[in-house]
């Protein structure tokens, strides 16, 4: 018997994730294909993977752009829908079998919720979601009966160790980290950075916020949160690693000191075709580890002065309530004045950090909650800029 192709949405179909879940795709036709994509500015690009690809739907997100556009070359049976709300509706197509959210930052949330709601199983690359709100994330997961699969390389790498044991066994879990391009940076150093040098990653060719989320290790702290909502595990059985070179994507510890590490070389194509063919396993385009040459595997201790951004995240993780939603959103709009050259690459961290200390800490907030402060955090943000 052969199965059909599984149809697969991509929200942030032109962004980095969403290019490499498309090589994916290109690799594996019998097992997927795109069904919809969606994209937000680049729309010739979008308009081009559409001829590639021919998905049923292509989303085009920004109504203004999108009506300025030229859509002519749109293949005849491709369907093009514009606007926000097409994203909730691509997803809960019932043709649809997974939906990869990589849009990036607080815009991805509605396309992931709906897509929960739908039941669907989610390739989750846009952690910023369970960042804003973990909690309500997962109980959505279990209330419909979708499914989270990590796309982010360390989630991939201890969604993986932990199949080699039981959760009550697991004794932490231990997050891989290449430090970024400032890992030996004096914090004098750190305060002279310019946007062309946070831009420009070691290991890892990234949209650009994620790029400068990982010059502050701000990532991290968001992957810290993202870990203690997806796997239900404590702030404090969560731990950082600085591993320059980005071949181990994380650890699971159990408690007899058995060290699960899943190893590749630094490329996304696996995780991605990890979370879309799972439990399977297939060959993938991804490129292989090679033994016959030498390879060093080194381990630091993270330097919270230098790169206080971990704090907050172990902070986030441990109060969880309304944290998130104002780290997330504080986080977004303070890389976004650092791209425009408006504050210094430090300003980043301590403006958010301004933005939780200020903000009035509820346990149990809904949804409208958490999202009326994303907004409070991002203006919060503006006044500290105007301000300091
Ligand atoms: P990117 O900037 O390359 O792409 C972002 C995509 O989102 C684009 O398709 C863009 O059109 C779309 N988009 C942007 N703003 C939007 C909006 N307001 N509404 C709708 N669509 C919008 O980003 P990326 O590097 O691919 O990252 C995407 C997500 O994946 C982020 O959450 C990031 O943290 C996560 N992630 C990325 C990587 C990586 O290697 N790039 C690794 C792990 C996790
Ligand atoms: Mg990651």
């Amino acid at each position: 018997m052969t199965n059909s192709p599984k149809k697969i949405a991509i929200l942030g179909a032109t962004g980095s994730i969403g290019q490499s879940t498309l090589e994916v795709i290109s690799g594996s036709p019998e097992h997927f294909q795109a069904y919809a994509l969606t994209a937000h500015h680049s729309l010739g690009k979008l308009v081009e993977l559409a001829k590639t690809f021919r998905p049923r739907y292509i989303v085009a997100t920004d109504p203004i752009a999108a009506k300025a556009f030229d859509w002519s070359e749109v293949p005849a049976d491709t369907e093009l829908i514009i606007g926000h709300e097409a994203v909730k509706q691509v997803v809960s197509d019932s043709e649809v079998d997974t939906v990869v959210s990589a849009i990036v930052g607080r815009a991805g949330l509605e396309g992931t919720w709906a897509a929960l709601e739908a039941g669907k199983r989610v390739a989750l690359a846009n952690k910023e979601t369970l960042v804003l709100a973990g909690s309500l994330a997962m109980q959505l997961v279990n209330k419909h009966g979708g499914e989270i699969l990590p796309i982010d390389s360390e989630h991939s790498a201890v969604f993986q160790g932990l199949e080699a044991g039981r959760k009550q066994d697991v004794a932490r879990i231990i997050l891989t980290a290449s430090g970024g391009p400032f890992r030996n940076h004096t914090l004098n150093q750190l305060k002279e950075v310019t946007v062309e040098q946070a831009l420009d990653h070691p290991t890892w060719d990234m949209g650009p916020k994620i790029t400068i989320d990982s010059a502050t290790m701000m990532n991290k702290a968001l992957e810290i949160i993202e870990a203690r909502w997806l796997f239900d595990i404590p702030a404090n059985q969560i731990d950082v690693v600085v591993h320059p070179q980005s071949i181990i994507h994380s650890f699971v510890e159990y408690i007899d000191g058995s060290v699960m590490a899943q190893l590749s070389p630094p490329d996304m194509k696996l995780p991605i075709q990890y979370a879309l063919s799972y439990p399977e396993r297939r060959p993938s385009p991804a490129s292989k580890l090679d033994f016959t040459q030498s390879m060093s595997l080194e381990f630091e201790t993270p330097d919270m002065e230098r790169f206080p951004a971990l704090l907050l995240g172990k902070e986030v993780a441990e109060r969880g309530g309304t944290t998130g939603a104002v780290l997330n959103a504080a986080n977004e709009a303070a890389v976004a004045s650092f791209l425009d050259n408006k504050i210094r690459f430090l300003d980043i961290v301590t403006a958010s950090r301004a933005a939780l200390d200020n903000h009035n800490f509820e346990s149990n907030p809904t949804l409208d909650r958490l999202l009326e402060l994303d907004v409070w955090a991002r203006r919060e943000v503006s006044q500290w800029i105007a301000c300091c």
